[in-house]
């Protein structure tokens, strides 16, 4: 029967790749064609031990200079995929073009390339970077949410939406500097008086990692509280950003 309805789906809506949108015939869950999901540069290790900067193969995993020499308040970050060419797409019209659909792709990847590092992991809770209210009511959702439900749905992780808070507007980060996007975010966020999150494990969703600013700041309010370890999910990382 589930199968005659899936047959009966691809009929009225035949599958379309989410990125070139070439009919797929046998597009399976993710709507992504073989061509396209053959593009993404997915991050694997060689790693930064800590925020997850991929060395493209070279040598073994350790901790990047950067961390070496200014080390973030979470312990560890990871992403599925380099955010560029038709994933840097996809979230483009997610965030901008309001097509939320795409949520499950992007969540899709995400869970397929990060399943190991959550079963080692074992977060307790998923917290996803707020938006400031204002932001949210122009954008009509906050795209870590979406993503943060289908992530903790998959998981069985639980997902609280309202314990980490954005207490003031910032500015979009995309076109400031790394010392700006850092002095942007400072003391932007904090915490539900009803949080009860020390001791606990957190895993932080977002959609992008760029230079990491954000999720430090909301790591560092974490840490400040007594929450015992921060990990850090997001479906895709600049280089060089
Ligand atoms: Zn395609
Ligand atoms: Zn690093």
């Amino acid at each position: 029967m589930l199968q005659f309805l899936d047959s009966l789906a691809d009929f009225l809506f035949p599958p379309l790749c989410h990125i070139c949108h070439a009919f797929i015939p046998d597009a399976g869950k993710l709507h992504i064609c073989p061509e396209c999901l053959g593009e993404i540069q997915f991050i694997s290790e060689p790693a930064c031990e800590i925020c997850g900067t991929p060395f493209f193969g070279a040598g073994d995993s350790h901790i990047c200079g950067r961390c070496l020499t200014d080390r973030p308040f979470f312990d560890l970050a990871r992403a599925a995929a380099v955010y560029g060419g038709g994933v840097r797409q996809m979230i483009h019209a997610f965030k901008y073009d309001r097509k939320t659909h795409l949520r499950r792709p992007l969540a899709l990847l995400t869970i397929s390339a990060t399943a190991g590092f959550i079963s080692e992991e074992k977060p307790e809770i998923i917290l996803p970077v707020p938006l400031h209210v204002e932001r949210l009511r122009q954008r009509g959702f906050n795209q870590a949410v979406l993503l943060g439900e289908l992530i903790s749905r998959e998981f069985r992780i639980p997902m609280e939406r309202r314990t980490l808070l954005r207490l003031r507007r910032t500015m979009p980060q995309v076109a400031l500097s790394v010392a700006e996007r850092m002095e942007n975010v400072k003391n932007a966020f904090g915490l539900s008086k009803k949080a009860k999150i020390e001791g606990r494990k957190v895993l932080l969703v977002d959609d992008v990692f760029t230079t990491g600013s954000t999720v430090d700041e909301c790591s560092r309010i974490l840490k400040k509280s007594g929450v015992a370890r921060v990990c850090v999910l997001t479906v895709a990382r600049a280089i060089n950003g």
